[in-house]
């Protein structure tokens, strides 16, 4: 099952490089870089789920509307990219609530999935999962299965779908996937080792997941976008390696394997046949 997910935000909605939200400054490039998407999966009738920070549709309602009136499905990325963990229990259910008010505004219709920023519900935080369930999310797409630089959370087990049971009911989960290399969990189906590996590997690994949760954004196939110089060494590199040939590869990765969206998967997982997780925290 290979599911297509986009995290919709532009250049500059990226927290880690400054925490400075006075974002009218900079120059808005998230219109041409939907479009160049949206023509893409028109050509082959893909539909995906799209993750809209709730910021932009405040601040640019036509792009999510464009999106949902293609048929695709749209869920919730927080209201301005913050970590999930950087918040307090009540400062999340009010960030969320706020996106998702936000965005069904936009479309005029509910939505029901959604995805913290930078994979950020971990084993620290798991009481966001039951405060999404109380919003009325039906699915969740923020948890890295494994050990990760934020924490992930390992007592998850697979690498694939599951039901997450809280104590204020469920929420079926799809989390992202990854390659184990060198005791490295590298996610290679989106972001920036997606443009720094050559596409002959990510095929081969693609081929070898059963389960491939991709995450893409506008800005990965945008060469032409500004750089923060503030970004340093590493992090610096990776947001910004490849871009030129990003979209090419992209294209090419639609053409090698069949993409669906979260509500199309939900209809093929055999969810009867699936461990639910007991999910417990603090
Ligand atoms: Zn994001």
């Amino acid at each position: 099952m290979n599911i297509l997910t986009f995290d919709i935000e532009d250049w500059y909605n990226v927290d880690f490089v400054t925490q400075d939200f006075n974002w009218d400054k900079y120059e808005v490039r998230i219109y041409n870089g939907v479009d160049r998407i949206l023509e893409r999966l028109e050509r082959d009738k893909i539909t995906a789920t799209f993750f809209c920070l709730g910021w932009l549709a405040e601040k640019h309602p036509n792009i999510i509307k464009r999106i949902d009136k293609l048929g695709h499905h749209i869920g919730c990325h927080s209201y301005q990219h913050q970590l999930a963990f950087r918040f307090t229990p009540e400062e999340f259910r009010l960030d969320t609530e706020k996106a998702k008010k936000l965005i069904e505004d936009a479309i005029g219709k509910e939505i029901n999935a959604f995805r913290a920023p930078g994979f950020s519900i971990t084993k620290n935080n798991l009481w966001a999962l039951d405060i999404l369930i109380q919003l009325g999310f039906k699915y969740d797409c923020s948890l890295f299965p494994a050990k990760h630089d934020y924490g992930g959370y390992p007592d998850y087990g697979t690498v694939g779908p599951s039901i997450l049971k809280l104590p204020s009911g469920f929420i079926k989960e799809f989390p992202i996937n990854f390659h184990q290399i060198l005791g490295k969990n590298l996610v290679f189906s989106g972001g920036g080792f997606f443009r720094l590996f050559p596409y002959w590997l990510i095929k081969r690994w693609s081929e070898n997941s059963k389960y491939l949760m991709t995450y893409f954004h506008p800005r990965d196939f945008d060469p032409d976008q500004p750089i923060f110089e503030s970004q340093k060494g590493f992090r610096k590199f990776k947001s910004y390696v490849g871009l030129k040939n990003s979209f090419s590869k992209f294209n090419q990765y639609l053409d090698d394997f069949e993409f669906i969206d979260i509500e199309k998967a939900d209809t093929l997982v055999n969810w009867d046949k699936i461990k639910s997780l007991e999910v417990n925290f603090e």
